[in-house]
């Protein structure tokens, strides 16, 4: 059985090849995008035994999603296929600078009616760890009834629950409804991985501490606040540490803040003390941005090893 258990919605992207406007691009390249597959692609890299929950349609797009996940050794058994609804789809296109427009086609996507079942609480309950997004209880009531659930039975089965907010806001009916529902969650988890500019949001502090300490005056154990290339934070009851980030040149950084995940969850797993852990989650975070595509640059251990020894020798 996998240690670690996540669950999403995996759609297919398509990015524009050109720099043109998506209506006249005429080459997309395909890929796959989604937060919590991220993570598990990167814990899988690390070497842990990692499990996807989800749901796909019966189409290429699921097919790819199945085959991808299988062929980085996550396990897909509890993947489901929905006969009657499509895999959702996203077009991206190609900019000099600033933020690419993302056009989503995700309304009514198998992944959105992924309903709680007995399987899902068996492969959640028997492991060691879940990981959770703020993203899958945006899609749906039922996807949100899902992730209360499965935060539910992963704490009821002593289990640990990292939650990252990834706030989307167009995914949610407003910001109040978004702000009360993605706090609710954090407020049930173990460690709360918010980025500074949606933490801001979520909590109406601005600095890191203050933003940390609404998390743990709700109960959680450890945040960790993602500072982008001022590095990153960790506070618990026992004091704040800090941890650079690591000197790369970053092609994407879109998909840091997983491969941080990632990172930390595979560090705090193996025991890892908490300066150690935080440094090997900016490592990942950073190697992640060294290439495009937010999966490619994850990181295998022997790459991450090299990485963080390198860091060593530049320290000394
Ligand atoms: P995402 O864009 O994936 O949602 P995020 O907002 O969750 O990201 P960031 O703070 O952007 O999180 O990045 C996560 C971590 O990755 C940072 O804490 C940092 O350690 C590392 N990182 C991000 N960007 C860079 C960079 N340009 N150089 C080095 N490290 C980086």
């Amino acid at each position: 059985a996998p240690d670690v258990v996540t669950f999403g919605e995996i759609m297919a992207m398509f990015v524009a090849t050109d720099h043109r406007p998506l209506s006249e691009v005429d080459h997309f390249e395909q890929r796959l995008a989604g937060a919590e597959m991220n993570v598990a692609v990167g814990l899988a890299r690390l070497g842990h035994r990692v499990g996807y929950l989800g749901q796909v349609g019966p189409d290429p797009f699921g097919t790819r999603a199945r085959e991808t996940l299988a062929g980085e050794g996550v396990d897909v058994s509890a993947l489901r296929t929905e006969p009657s609804a499509p895999t959702g789809f996203q077009l991206k296109n190609r900019v000099h600078s600033g933020d690419p427009t993302v056009v989503y086609f995700r309304r009514g996507s198998a992944a959105s009616s992924l309903g709680w079942s007995p399987s899902a609480h068996e492969v959640i309950g028997a492991a060691r760890h879940l990981h959770v997004t703020g993203i899958f209880p945006a899609l749906s009531a039922e996807t949100r009834d899902f992730t209360f659930r499965a935060i539910a039975t992963a704490r009821a089965a002593g289990a640990t629950v990292s939650f990252d907010p990834n706030l989307r806001p167009s995914l949610w009916r407003d910001s109040s409804e978004m702000t009360t529902v993605v706090n609710d969650l954090a407020a049930r988890a173990d460690w709360v991985l918010p980025g500074l500019a949606e933490g801001r949001t979520l909590t109406g502090a601005t600095s890191a501490e203050r933003i940390a300490d609404f998390y743990l005056d709700r109960g959680v154990s450890q945040v960790v606040v993602k500072l982008g290339t001022d590095g990153a934070l960790l506070r618990s009851r026992d004091g704040t540490l800090r941890a650079p980030a690591f000197p790369v040149r970053a092609v994407d950084t879109v998909g840091a803040g997983d491969g941080f995940a990632a990172g930390w969850i595979s560090a705090r797993l193996e025991g890892v003390e908490q300066q150690r852990a935080l440094r090997r989650a900016c490592a990942v975070g950073a190697i992640t941005t060294t290439s495009e595509g937010d999966m490619d640059g994850l990181p295998s251990r022997v790459h991450l090893d090299t990485v963080l020894a390198e860091g060593e020798t530049a320290r000394q």
